[in-house]
C-alpha cells in the first residue's frame, strides 16, 4: 500500500490519500516539497511524518479514499 500526500501551499493545507485514489493524478511532475505537489510514501507512518513536516495549518484525510 502506497500513501500519497498532497501539499497545497496556496491554501495552506496537506491532504493524505491512499494509493489509487481517483484524486491522485496519473502523472506527477514538478513536485517540490517546499513548493507543494504530490508525494508518495511506502507506508502510512512516513506519510504522516511528512504531513507534519509540511508545516501547513490544515491537515486532512481524503474523504473519498479514507486513508
Ligand atoms: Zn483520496
Amino acid at each position: 500500500m502506497v500513501y500519497w500526500i498532497h501539499i497545497a501551499r496556496a491554501i495552506d493545507r496537506v491532504t493524505l490519500h491512499r494509493d489509487r485514489c481517483s484524486e491522485v493524478p496519473s502523472s506527477i511532475s514538478g513536485s517540490d516539497f517546499w513548493e507543494g505537489g504530490w508525494f508518495d510514501y511506502p507506508d502510512k507512518e512516513r506519510a504522516l511524518a511528512a504531513m507534519e513536516q509540511a508545516g501547513t495549518t490544515e491537515e486532512r484525510k481524503c474523504a473519498l479514499c479514507k486513508p
